[in-house]
């Protein structure tokens, strides 16, 4: 595999013997490419060249491997494969998913001096300080620092010169290799056990007897590895000895070798004669005695072995050469074969036998089963092997070695669970069930969708299950929608598995990313927490995936450059069917899609419609002492109208119940938070007076309006009136002159929507001089400051938290009584069809912040549309009434999970340049529609919604159809187009 954006997908390479034995699937190796070199991962290993290549192409050889472990494995390979067909992109930008952070910094070209070489005793200078200076370094160094420091003109040139006349060696490597742990104390397991059976022909010293014996029975038809010895055999392809040396790449001395063991059997070289057809005696006159030679093998009928015919006969050779002289019989000289004479399920051992891995095996064979780390001594004890045993396993990958220093201190107390509620408990006796089938090889995937509004528990069945897999001795992927805004979550991770977990946090340096990956590579941890890209850890031995906030935009890659567009989601059960383990999705708010697929029965659905009451701060014990846990009921939500507020002269863009409230929260001592998600504050057309979004007649979804298209000075971005612009249609490009009255109920009052957080801030600022405030948005926080931001909040550092939609997310905040919605229609309004959902879940997902505790809670949500079926919902916590009321709506315009969409978007810094290109392969897919009969519709070519990013228009064609990718699988986009399957928004 090329390691490149742009280029085809795969090369093939051939592998020198030296590297023969150590390549395997997943190998991160160094290759020529063009006139350099490249990094590539193997995909695959074959015993022959594809037969797709060009006749007469040149196979170059692999340079070199760079890294001892396996930097993928199989299984990984084929999750790449399936996100590549899945989402259209080609297949080494998928493995790009799977690659160790920081991969370009940590590829070295390492000298070490050649152990080998005796030093001529003239150098030149610079090659002396070459020497002198590996010397000092402890005989090896990274090539770049060393070319820093050799004073010449061109200081890659004497190296090279060095390196040909043997002085110096240099070679890639992903890493310098580090020094071995002092002490090895404990073996883990990190293979699989297809992975065990698949190494174990190859474990120990090279052997040609084992190489030979490995390619008779592979060619018999009974691989020693699968098992199947008491399978009927097809019939043995039979190898001649010349074949089976040159499959083997040996000489026939190993052979013989096999033979004078009893293991194989080689049948000599015979020469075979017989008669030809049409031969007759009559044609050879006086020559009796030829006559009579021929008249013998007439009467064999057959071919017949030449000596065994000389001494039945009596005839001589001469004779024979003469009559085939005249064309009257044929001798042909058969090469000897080799052929098996073991039984089929005996060549694993004695390949074993011959490569002396007797003792490796034994190992691998004791540590399978055992996920825990073992203890050397009783390895020893047990098999015979010793430390150099256990480095050559853990050089394959096979396992991982470990001294105490690895291990993390246990905190003491770990948290223990509490006794599930009966919610809970039902819930759990499925997942349990599922996993245990899953486990135990079951062949039905095990996929459930936790359906729990917030607080419901869903986090505890969440650890119950990682627990139940690492007894099972399996591990575990949990993911959140981001690490740096759901802390809560991974510390009660951390609590209940210390030491175990690996937390893949994007805001971690390089180096310390590539450190959890690799630590995760080498089995030291069992649970890896991460955001979406955390499916992709090289883990081993996965037994379940955890899905947290599983609805979340945030699981899918949305910039498809340059990694495909996946979703997590999908993805995640992808892996789940691949590694035989569970996925558990949980959610308050499950996405259109997963809740309809969960009612047709593709995932177990799992409910818990009550949230817990966590026990008094006065008796922590409360639920582990056995007492019923308390439920509470969801808070209750209120729904300020702000059409009314206006007309009762409130211009203010917060409610006079909302300020009351806030008051009196504030003069409780309590908390609240003020949420408004100005992310979606882009601009939209309303009527301040009736409510009324100017829509497009065509695609009922909301107009935009435009500046950029007509721009003139003086137009104020937002205001009442009607300034100068066009409104757009962004589904399909219709375009309206902006009216200046409604046309509902003729107000004037027209106006162009934004509202951002810090007015928010502001105006909080102005009401309550008092209070101490937070704002926490992008703009305010990056990386770590969320968790102090966080930790200030529930620290009760500050009463007032204005944010956005990153306050949505899982918290849990006891002291907060009033969550208040500053204004709910900021998503609702924008032109997407998942407008209303993402309404809907911002909603729930806020409104479950408050009321945690015993103090109750209330929230607020402000909108000019209070009659909404999105808000409406939301406030009564009503999934089900939504879901019916999305799916009608999604059902009468076609839209997911009633169909799939793929937008295929373009950008660039001319407009027109644009919109030819979007109205080019416009017309193509339409022409090719039609011309396959396929059932597709366009959406478009339109402008996007966000028209211009970065200085460059942006335009899109959105396909429906019950399956898309039919119609793009084996077409080339012309450059320049991204392609997004099952997109997210629209936008
Ligand atoms: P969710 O993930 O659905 O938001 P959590 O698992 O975080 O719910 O549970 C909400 C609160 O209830 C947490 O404080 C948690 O510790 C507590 N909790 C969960 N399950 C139980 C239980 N069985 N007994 C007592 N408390 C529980
Ligand atoms: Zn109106
Ligand atoms: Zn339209």
């Amino acid at each position: 595999m090329r390691d490149d954006t742009t280029g085809a997908a795969t090369f093939t390479y051939r592998l020198p013997e030296r590297l023969r034995d150590m390549a395997a699937v997943g190998h991160l190796v160094q290759v020529p490419l063009g006139a350099s070199s490249a990094q590539g991962v193997v995909v695959a290993v074959a015993g022959q060249p594809p037969g797709d290549l060009p006749p007469g192409t040149e196979i170059r050889e692999v340079t070199e491997i760079l890294d001892a472990l396996p930097i993928v494995t199989p299984m990984q390979i084929d999750l790449a494969r399936w996100v590549a067909g899945e989402y259209l992109a080609p297949l080494n930008q998928s493995i790009r998913l799977l690659l160790p952070p920081g991969l370009e910094a940590r590829t070295f070209i390492l000298v070490s001096q050649a152990a080998s070489a005796a030093h001529p005793d003239s150098l030149a200078a610079q090659e002396s300080s070459v020497l002198r200076l590996l010397q000092q370094r402890g005989g090896r160094v990274r090539a770049d620092l060393l070319l820093d420091q050799i004073h010449a003109d061109d200081p890659e040139a004497v190296l090279h010169a060095m390196a040909e006349r043997g002085l110096v060696d240099a070679r890639h490597t992903l890493v310098p290799p580090n020094p071995a742990p002092p002490r090895v104390q404990y073996v883990r397991l990190l293979a699989d056990d297809a992975t065990i059976e698949a190494s174990l022909p190859r474990l120990g010293r090279s052997s040609k007897q084992a190489d030979a014996l490995l390619v008779l029975s592979n060619r018999a038809g009974a691989a020693p590895m699968d098992g199947g010895a008491a399978a009927p055999q097809p019939p043995a392809a039979i190898l001649t000895l010349a074949e089976l040396c040159d499959l083997a790449g040996c000489t026939e001395g190993p052979v013989r070798a096999l033979e004078a063991r009893g293991w194989v059997e080689i049948a000599g070289r015979q020469t075979l004669v017989m008669a030809l057809p049409g031969a007759r005696q009559a044609q050879l006159g006086r020559a009796h005695k030829q006559a009579e030679a021929l008249s013998a093998l007439l009467d064999r009928g057959g071919p017949v072995e030449l000596g065994a015919f000389l001494a039945d006969t009596g005839h001589s050779r001469p004779i024979i050469s003469a009559l085939e002289q005249k064309g009257l019989v044929q001798c042909v000289v058969q090469d000897p074969v080799v052929l098996l004479t073991l039984r089929p399920a005996e060549v694993l051992d004695r390949v074993i036998e011959l490569r002396g891995a007797e003792k490796e095996r034994a190992v691998l064979e004791m540590l399978q089963g055992s996920l825990d780390r073992v203890w050397v001594g009783g390895i020893y004890a047990q098999t015979g092997a010793n430390l150099g045993t256990l480095r050559k396993l853990a050089d394959r990958g096979l396992v991982s070695l470990h001294s105490t220093e690895f291990e993390r201190p246990q905190p003491v107390g770990a948290e223990t669970p509490p006794r599930l509620t009966p919610d809970q408990a039902a819930a759990w006796q499925v997942i349990e069930q599922g996993m245990r089938n899953q486990m135990s090889g079951g062949r039905q995937p095990f996929v459930a969708l936790l359906h729990g509004v917030t607080g419901s528990g869903k986090t505890e069945l969440y650890l119950r299950a990682v627990q139940a897999t690492l007894a099972a001795g399996r591990r575990a992927i949990v993911l959140v929608p981001e690490i740096s805004l759901t802390p809560q979550t991974v510390r009660r991770f951390g609590a209940r598995f210390p030491g175990r977990i690996a937390v893949m946090h994007s805001q971690l340096t390089m180096g310390q990313r590539y450190d959890v990956w690799d630590r995760v590579r080498r089995g030291e941890a069992d649970v890896v927490i991460g955001a979406r890209l955390a499916l992709f850890a090289p883990i081993s031995r996965l037994g379940l995936i955890v899905l947290d906030e599983a609805h979340d935009g945030s699981y899918k890659q949305s910039e498809p450059i340059p990694l495909p567009a996946y979703h997590a989601r999908d993805a995640a059960i992808e892996l789940g069917r691949l590694a035989g383990a569970a996925v558990l999705l949980g959610t308050a708010t499950p996405s259109l899609e997963t809740y309809y697929r969960a009612r047709q029965g593709a995932y177990h659905l799992l409910e818990l419609p009550r949230r817990i009451l966590p026990p008094r701060a006065s008796a922590p014990d409360q639920a582990s002492n056995g007492h019923a846990t308390e439920t509470a009921e969801l808070p209750p939500v209120r729904i300020v109208d702000l059409r009314q507020e206006l007309r009762a002269g409130n211009r203010s863009i917060l409610s006079r119940a909302l300020q009351e409230a806030l008051r009196q929260t504030l003069d409780a001592g309590e908390q609240a938070i003020i949420f408004l998600n100005r992310r979606g504050a882009a601009t939209f057309v309303l009527c301040r007076d009736c409510g009324h979004v100017l829509l497009c007649p065509r695609c009922d979804l909301p107009l935009t309006f435009h500046r950029t298209i007509r721009p003139r000075q003086g137009t104020p971005p937002s205001g009442q009136g009607s300034p100068s612009g066009l409104l757009v249609c962004h589904h399909c490009n219709r375009r309206e002159p902006t009216p200046s009255n409604c046309p509902a109920c003729g107000s004037s009052r027209i106006r162009y929507f934004g509202l951002g957080t810090e007015r928010v801030e502001e105006t909080l600022r102005q009401l309550f001089p008092g209070a101490r405030l937070l704002r926490w948005d992008r703009d305010t926080a990056t990386g770590f400051d969320h968790e102090r931001f966080l930790q200030a909040f529930i620290d009760h550092r500050a009463d007032l938290l204005v944010g956005t939609q990153m306050i949505a997310k899982g918290l849990d905040l006891p002291l907060v009584t009033l969550v208040g919605v500053a204004s709910a229609d900021t998503a609702l309004n924008l032109p997407d069809f998942r407008a209303a959902e993402r309404t809907f879940q911002l909603l729930t997902q806020v409104a479950g912040r408050a009321g945690r505790s015993h103090r109750g809670g209330r929230v607020i949500v402000q909108t000019y549309n209070p009659e909404h079926y999105a808000v409406q919902a939301a406030a009564r916590h009503d999934y089900a009434a939504f879901f019916d009321r999305e799916l009608a709506y999604r059902l009468r315009l076609g839209y997911p999970p009633f169909s799939r969409l793929i937008a295929l978007r373009f950008s660039h810094g001319d407009p027109r340049r644009c919109q030819a290109e979007a109205g080019r392969l416009g017309r193509w897919l339409d022409t090719e529609i039609r011309r396959r009969d396929l059932p597709a519709e366009l959406i478009g070519p339109a402008p996007c919604f966000f028209s211009r990013i970065q200085g460059l228009y942006r335009w899109q064609i959105v396909i429906r159809a019950p399956a898309p990718a039919a119609l793009l699988r084996d077409v080339a986009l012309p450059r320049g187009w991204t392609v997004d399957v099952d997109p997210i928004t629209l936008l």
